[in-house]
């Protein structure tokens, strides 16, 4: 059996970061969720840094409700937050804080 190593299904980043990078090595489409609505995002990031740039509470595993209203001031003011917003909605990110909120926990 060989190893398939195009299928990023279950990629996730916990980053806008992360997701630059990853774009950044790649034009192809991928499957993952959101790949999309990814590609819109890093494309406004060309132009535009992302408000969270080197904050590492965006990707701290626990946030207090103090640093929860924090970052979502943040994104609040960020001017990706549309284009960071559609991302995370569809892919539902496990890490990291998007768009004013974090997206670990399962809907329903
Ligand atoms: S909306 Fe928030 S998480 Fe998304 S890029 Fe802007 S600051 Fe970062």
């Amino acid at each position: 059996m060989t190893e398939n190593a195009a299928e990023p299904a279950e990629m996730r980043f916990d980053t806008v970061e992360a997701l630059e990078a990853y774009l950044a090595a790649t034009d192809q489409p991928t499957n993952a969720p959101g790949d999309t609505q990814l590609r819109m995002l890093r494309h406004a990031m060309q132009d535009t840094p992302p408000a969270c740039r080197d904050d590492e509470r965006f990707v701290a595993d626990y946030l207090t409700a103090q640093h929860r209203v924090e970052l979502g001031r943040i994104c609040r003011a960020c001017p990706l937050r549309n284009q960071c917003r559609a991302y995370a909605t569809r892919a539902r990110p496990e890490a990291g804080f998007w768009a004013g909120q974090k997206y670990d926990q399962p809907t329903g």
